[in-house]
């Protein structure tokens, strides 16, 4: 999904506070705002614990009904899966809104028991490890709007006509359908079929499979989905669509906008095959072939929606009409389509398999974006724009979060993500070498559900360096590094170090003269180095490295 368009009004404060203390010699920190502590919904939602363990999704076929006007929903969810461990209960989740009107194992009525949006559900007897059940979970009800997108909206086009969205990526999936709603398991594949009134369009996941009149005045369309999915990327779009299409070799790209909307979408949507292009270029395919890739209009900025990208950004350039990371570069890209794109190889492809890793997610589209203004535009719009991105950062708290609680970590893992892989290209130095770990990392991972410590391995591995105090410092604590430099001008010398919280934090890093930098490899402990330059016409490559350099 995006980040905030705007911050909150307190974090505004924390901005113009950073933004004074930038200037100080000795750069201090607000104190960083206390996390409450994890309520037993978070934990139930956010811990892969026993009865989420104990199996391992195979398919889901969500099979529902939609009464627009009474904003209610009806249906099922049959869930196949396989037990990884012989065992009598598992675990999936619906918000407590909502009802269960019965969970059947084939004819057999199921017991359940429901803690918050969990609900437990007991077998008459023990499933067998390596064996594979499938369920149906009836369910129905009027879900309730809420968070940043609303999970799911009833709203009205300009017409006046049903607008049903769903956004659901921090309220989980179970705000509307009952499923496994964690992190860690997808389905290998799934259908989705959603009956609604026959005079509205249903555009979700998943390649086009057929539309039937159930002659009573609804209509279902089926929709299938080839590749495992995130249970947050599950969507509806219903609405007055007309659909206009390109392709990309062999690839559909369809999209469905509002007809109020067409001949500006023709416009702005001339944008998707570039972005593809670029993608496919550096990373490879396009991962979700057989589901063509998609771009919806929806009433909110938009969100990654696997193969069914949505979109509301209003089909101008920029995030919202305005100049993004304010350097000039956003004006010449629709920020939403591109950076909800990039998400179908990072957040969809290969995604975290935890909500405190979501920088695998966030971090990574955003360095994409960067990647995306290289291709088209070039090295030196790429260098901005990236950089462009310090002002947005908080460095508050660490990026990643605690593991195992629902929670989202802090807009940080965006801004500071990116900018922290855009820091490891400084480190690797040599693009050739780089544009391959880019290559290999999504290869390794795509169609996979990883942790940073994954990621990390990896680059060790492919670098044949110890990075791993470096991800340390950047992602699991709060605070920049800071390079220390002391000048003795008699002497002719730099005394250089780092001071970071990770005692092993040995980044090498280019300095001295621009027109020919010379690479240091500071430790937390004094070196000296020879230099002709003073304090002031000494430089450190900070448009290269996201660090704080402090000089005395
Ligand atoms: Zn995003």
């Amino acid at each position: 999904m995006p980040a905030m368009a705007r911050p909150p009004a307190l974090a505004a404060v924390f901005l113009l506070t950073l933004g004074t203390l930038a200037s100080a010699q000795t750069p201090t920190r607000p104190a960083a705002p206390q996390l409450r502590p994890p309520t037993r919904a978070d934990i139930l939602r956010g811990e892969y614990g026993r009865h989420r363990a104990n199996n391992d999704l195979l398919s889901y076929h969500l099979d529902i009904r939609i009464d627009p006007d009474t904003k209610f929903i009806s249906g099922k969810n049959t869930v196949r899966f396989r037990m990884l461990q012989d065992d009598t209960r598992i675990q999936l989740d619906l918000y407590a809104n909502l009802d269960v009107d019965r969970i059947l194992l084939g004819t057999t009525p199921l017991k359940y028991e429901r803690e918050i949006n969990a609900v437990f559900i007991d077998f008459p007897e023990t499933l067998k490890k390596g064996r594979e059940y499938a369920i149906d979970f009836h369910y129905s009800g009027s879900p309730r709007e809420t968070g940043r997108f609303g999970g799911i909206r009833f709203r009205k086009d300009p017409a006046g006509r049903h607008w049903i969205n769903t956004a659901c990526e921090g309220e989980g999936s179970s705000i509307w359908w009952p499923s496994k709603d964690q992190w860690r398991d997808e389905p290998e594949h799934m259908k989705i079929s959603v009956a609604i009134p026959n005079d509205l369009v249903d555009v979700s996941n998943g390649r086009f499979i057929a539309k039937t009149d159930l002659g009573d005045g609804y209509t279902r369309w089926d929709w299938q989905v080839h590749y495992p999915i995130n249970s947050y990327n599950v969507s509806l779009n219903i609405g007055n669509y007309v659909h206009f299409g390109d392709r990309l070799g062999d690839l559909p790209l369809d999209f469905y906008v509002l007809p109020g909307s067409l001949e500006q979408a023709k416009a702005q949507f001339v944008q998707a095959r570039p972005m593809l292009e670029a993608y496919e270029k550096v990373f490879g395919k396009y991962p979700f072939q057989k589901d063509g890739y998609k771009l919806i209009e929806v009433p909110y900025t938009g969100m990654e929606h696997q193969s069914a990208v949505t979109y509301g950004n209003g089909f101008r350039n920029g995030y919202g009409g305005r100049d993004w990371t304010g350097v000039g570069v956003s004006p010449k890209f629709d920020f939403i389509i591109i950076h909800e794109s990039a998400h179908e190889w990072f957040g969809n492809a290969v995604s975290a398999a935890d909500v405190s890793d979501m920088w695998i997610q966030e971090g990574w589209t955003t360095y994409l974006e960067a990647i995306y203004v290289e291709e088209l535009f070039g090295a030196e719009d790429a260098l901005k724009y990236i950089n462009g991105y310090k002002t947005k950062v908080r460095n508050q708290q660490p990026v990643i979060t605690q593991r195992g609680i629902h929670r989202s970590p802090s807009q940080d893992m965006y801004f500071k993500g990116a900018l922290f892989l855009h820091t490891l290209r400084g480190v690797v130095n040599d693009d050739e070498r780089w544009w391959k770990l880019m290559r290999d990392t999504y290869q390794k991972f795509k169609y996979r559900n990883i942790l940073t410590e994954d990621m990390v391995q990896f680059f060790n591995a492919e670098l044949r360096l110890d990075l791993t105090p470096v991800f340390d410092q950047y992602l699991r604590r709060a605070d920049l590094p800071v390079l220390e430099l002391a000048f003795d001008d008699r002497a002719g010398t730099v005394a250089y170090r780092w001071r970071a919280d990770e005692r092993a934090f040995a980044m090498p890093i280019r300095v001295a003269d621009r027109t020919a930098w010379q690479t240091i490899r500071p430790t937390a402990d004094w070196q000296i180095m020879k230099t002709p330059l003073g304090k002031d016409t000494f430089e450190v490559a900070t448009d290269l490295y996201y660090v704080t350099v402090v000089k005395q």
